[in-house]
């Protein structure tokens, strides 16, 4: 075997050894939170497409017609002659959205972050960054050069400490979080991280991944909201949402937006009309939290809080053994280990949406319980 395939051969079979192996598993999804995986017709809690509009008719739409119209490629990057017409219609509606003077529109939600939080703070900065922030928006802080510091999900307090003793020793500062947590499914306490921005000069920035399409819109008190395409607004790309300033200085420093290709006019004119969806239609957008409240309900769970709930298990056999169970009961529901997780932390992650039926709901709650797959931990 040659050396470099001897040596990555070891690092898996130790993964294999330890659960924490990955494998893509081809998944046709349809309409209706339908999901097929090795032929076997599944019922979905896997998805970000909250609001069902990947599959939605005026998605399909626009973006046929924006393909007829202009191709397939932007042929170019964004500052140079990919900037399309069908830009100004997305960041027009976002930022009318997100109430906000302006907006941009990135490769992707990780290009957003990739490319705005090192146009913000350097060497001589600080970061000060929730513990469960996604892995995007720490890459991102760790390729600015700035010195960063985490504090304890959600502990204002300790984010206060941190602000105390370290502050004064740097330029700018910038403080992270996210306003709905990927994996744990709860909600930043933003005025208070707000209120403690304003008393050290720091600046606040939220991922706005699970927000959007989900929690009901409202004008945020971040000064930099980044957000994705690809959840709720069932499209690709990202995001960032601010000031005129800001987005003026993103457009001439952000090096993802300025060194890599525009995004395909197809993808910008489904984002589009699913700006548009959510703007014409709150009552849809309210719609996956319910499901996810109807869940914690029957299920004798605290309340949930967004439209993501985890059963924390533990152990990462514990997690796989579960969806695996669930899978032959006929739901998908995606087993979470290490390092997307904290180390024990392993557990099933149900993401509820807008086309689930109460029914569907119920069926999969009478799964859990028949099988005995309840909390290792009080949530
Ligand atoms: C999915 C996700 C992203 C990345 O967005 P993409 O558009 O998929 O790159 C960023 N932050 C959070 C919290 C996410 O869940």
């Amino acid at each position: 075997m040659p050396a470099l395939d001897a040596s990555l051969t070891q690092k898996i079979d130790l993964l294999t050894q330890k659960h924490l192996r990955r494998d893509l598993v081809t998944t046709r999804r349809g309409a209706d939170a339908a999901a097929k995986r090795d032929e076997k017709s599944l019922i979905s809690f896997s998805c970000n497409d909250y609001l069902g509009l990947s599959q939605h008719p005026d998605l399909i739409a626009a973006a046929h017609k924006a393909i007829d119209i202009y191709g397939v490629g932007a042929g170019a990057s964004r500052l140079v002659s990919g900037n399309h017409p069908l830009y100004d219609a997305l960041e027009e509606s976002l930022a009318d959205y997100k109430y906000t003077q302006r907006a941009l529109a990135f490769g992707s939600g990780y290009l957003a972050c990739l490319g705005s939080i090192p146009a913000l703070v350097g060497s001589g900065d600080l970061i000060i960054a929730d513990k469960l922030i996604h892995a995007c928006m720490l890459d991102a802080a760790r390729l600015s050069g700035a010195t960063i510091m985490r504090f304890a999900h959600n502990n204002t307090s300790h984010a206060n400490m941190l602000l105390e003793a370290n502050r004064h020793e740097h330029h700018n500062c910038l403080l992270l979080t996210e306003t709905v947590f990927s994996m744990d499914g709860d909600c930043a306490p933003l005025d208070e991280l707000r209120t403690l921005c304003d008393r050290f000069d720091a600046w606040l920035m939220t991922d706005d991944a699970h927000g959007l399409g989900v929690l009901p819109r409202a004008r945020s008190v971040a000064d930099i909201q980044m957000g994705t395409l690809s959840k709720a607004a069932g499209s690709y790309g990202g995001y960032v949402a601010g000031s005129g300033a800001l987005i003026d200085h993103l457009i001439n420093s952000a090096r993802s937006l300025i060194f890599s290709t525009a995004l395909p006019p197809a993808t910008v004119a489904a984002s589009h009309a699913a700006i548009t969806y959510m703007t014409n239609n709150p009552d849809k957008v309210a719609k996956p939290l319910e499901k996810a409240q109807y869940f914690t309900k029957i299920m004798g769970m605290p309340n949930a809080t967004s439209a993501i709930v985890p059963l924390i298990l533990e152990e990462n056999e514990k997690a796989l053994r579960a969806a695996q169970e669930l899978k032959d009961a006929g739901f998908l529901v995606a087993a979470i280990r290490p390092p997307t997780v904290p180390h024990n932390k392993a557990r099933l992650r149900f993401a509820f949406s807008a086309m689930h039926s109460n029914e569907q709901i119920e069926a999969l709650v009478s799964c859990l319980k028949n099988k005995g797959i309840t909390c290792a931990l009080p949530l």
